[in-house]
């Protein structure tokens, strides 16, 4: 918006200016030097004018009837009535003889009257004599009834006039009134002078407006500066300023001049009509193009910026983690809406992939922990598994050597025996060969069974060999587990089984001592111990005492 402002005022305020500062003085001068030129023109014909009335007196006093017939006869009034009809711009005619009292005039006016100290009787004694207008009272002048203002402003022109050899003999004057000057001023005003409110005025050497009639009217010139100023520009009396030219007219009066000015005006609003209009033109265009760059800013606002506002925002909001922001901003552009539309699909996507891969890491941390629970699950089946024999589910002998080894290390903390059992079936090869492998199988899981039914809870009983078992018989001394193992070889031996009929075991019977350096010497020792059972006939237990139990 500044800039589209900026290019506006770039644009108008140069040629506004160049108006301003440049036109208009250049156009107020030349309207000022036109109005000087009319002045000077106007002034010229005034003095033409004056110069003309001057030659017809002085024609008029060479009258042949002037200068020889009696001043005072009805001759020379009736020659004075032919000289005015032949110059109608003199308003009176009279003459006075050479002691000054009127003896003829026109209109037999003023005839008979006193005038020798009179200005116009002792000048025109003297040569052509020109007295300024001025305005006289009607009841004392020489004018006709019905006097107007007009005919009762009038100039004095007089000459002597003479015998033919040359002796004054009485002054001849005449008036000439502001009809006359109205008659010359209203030939040479332009045409379209009223229309265009250009004032021409005549002052006298008194400053007396004599032109035009109206004197209410006509206020003081203000005086230029400056003697070589053609014009000015300045406010008048009335308040408002015109553009005015003064010229001085330059009369040819004998001594002193006239001092008459011709003054040519017009209102500087009217000066300037046609400028004010190109103006307010210049000005009306200028807020037009304001008008229509502040409607193209707006609408760019409108249709690109604010929806790229708007983009941002949403942007930045989906980044700190809204995602169900809406994506709805109007758009005006196709452009601007593919680039909405693209931006909501990227982010819906990126949206979904994202929903997605938290939902399958959740899926995935799920699955890990259930595999995780069922390795472990399979790990304590498989530790157990393989620590348990398959045909008796009794511990194995890697099941056997752990407990051995703990118990070994339990003793040598808590200084507290314990006793190992080692339980052989008797001639199992030969059952084996007799009833067939199945059969020895069951004998085996029966035997098993049979051991573990015989011993305390807190026993320990495994398969250690092919038909061989062990038992660890926590803190118990050799004489309890002499009772154990008795009781033990006692029920196999008595529970029949249908098919093979007896079994029996031998059994060595051991105590691990604090003297012992590892669990395997009490192991070895109830091995031996029960070789000697077996070579001692089978079907005992010996034990490491002397004391054993012979069945
Ligand atoms: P003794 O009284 O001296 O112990 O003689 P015996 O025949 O019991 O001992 P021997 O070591 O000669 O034979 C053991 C037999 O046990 C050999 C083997 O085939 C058998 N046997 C070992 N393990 C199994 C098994 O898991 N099932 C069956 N059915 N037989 C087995
Ligand atoms: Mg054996
Ligand atoms: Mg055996």
């Amino acid at each position: 918006m500044m800039l589209f402002a900026g290019l506006a005022l770039f644009i108008c305020l140069p040629a506004y200016l160049y108006i301003e500062y440049i036109y208009v003085p250049r156009f107020v001068g030349e309207r000022g030097n036109a109005m000087h030129d009319l002045a000077s023109g106007i002034s010229a014909v005034i003095d033409e004018n004056l110069r003309e009335r001057q030659r017809e007196i002085g024609l008029m006093a060479q009258e042949p009837l002037l200068r020889t017939a009696p001043l005072d006869s009805p001759e020379v009034a009736a020659a004075l009535t032919r000289l005015q009809a032949a110059h109608p711009n003199f308003s009176w005619i009279g003459i006075a003889d050479e002691t000054g009292i009127v003896t003829a005039a026109t209109h037999s006016l003023r005839v008979g009257e006193d005038v020798k100290d009179q200005p116009g009787f002792t000048g025109g004694l003297k040569g052509l004599f020109i007295r300024d207008l001025r305005w006289v009272n009607p009841s004392s002048a020489a004018v006709p009834p019905g006097a107007t203002k007009q005919t009762t402003t009038y100039l004095d022109l007089s000459v002597p006039v003479a015998t033919d050899g040359a002796t004054i003999r009485g002054v001849l004057g005449a008036h000439i009134d502001l009809n006359w000057l109205t008659a010359v001023l209203d030939r040479v005003t332009p045409a379209r002078a009223k229309d265009n409110q250009l004032g021409i005025i005549v002052s006298n050497g008194s400053d007396r407006f004599i032109y035009p009639d109206n004197e209410a009217s006509i206020l003081m010139p203000p005086q230029a500066k400056n003697a070589n100023q053609l014009y000015i520009d300045s406010i008048w009396e009335d308040g408002r300023a015109y553009l005015s030219s003064t010229v001085p007219v330059q009369d040819a009066s004998p001594g002193k001049s006239l001092g008459w000015h011709v003054v040519v005006r017009q209102p500087l609003t009217r000066t300037l009509e046609n400028i004010a209009t190109l103006k307010s033109v210049l000005l009306g265009a200028s807020l037009t193009v304001i008008v229509i760059f502040f409607s193209l800013a707006r609408w760019s606002a409108t249709t690109v910026s604010r929806p790229l506002r708007q983009l941002a925002r949403i942007a930045k909001k989906i980044q700190s983690g809204d995602e169900r922001t809406p994506i709805d901003i109007p758009t005006a552009t196709t452009d601007l809406r593919n680039l909405v539309d693209a931006f909501a699909d990227m982010s819906s996507t990126l949206i979904s992939s994202k929903q997605e891969l938290a939902s399958s890491n959740e899926q995935l941390e799920r699955k890990v922990a259930e595999r995780t629970a069922e390795l472990l699950k399979a790990n304590e089946g498989l530790q157990s598994l393989a620590r348990r024999d398959v045909l008796t589910s009794l511990s194995n002998r890697m099941a056997a050597d752990e407990r051995l080894t703990l118990e070994f290390v339990r003793m040598k903390r808590s200084q507290i025996s314990y006793c190992v059992m080692m339980i052989d079936i008797d001639s199992f090869k030969r059952i084996n060969d007799t009833f067939g492998h199945a059969d020895g199988d069951q004998v085996l899981q029966s035997v098993a069974q049979v051991i573990n039914t015989s011993v305390r809870e807190s026993d320990f009983v495994a398969r250690f060999g092919g038909e061989e078992f062990l038992v660890v018989l926590p803190a118990t001394s050799i004489a309890g587990a002499l009772v154990v193992a008795e009781r033990c070889r006692n029920a196999i031996a008595s529970a029949q089984d249908a098919k093979v009929g007896q079994v029996t075991v031998s059994i060595g019977l051991a105590e691990a001592t604090m003297s012992q350096r590892t669990a395997n010497e009490a192991v070895d020792l109830a091995d031996g111990l029960l070789y000697e059972a077996k070579r001692a006939g089978k079907n005992r237990t010996i034990s490491a005492r002397p004391t054993h139990v012979r069945w």
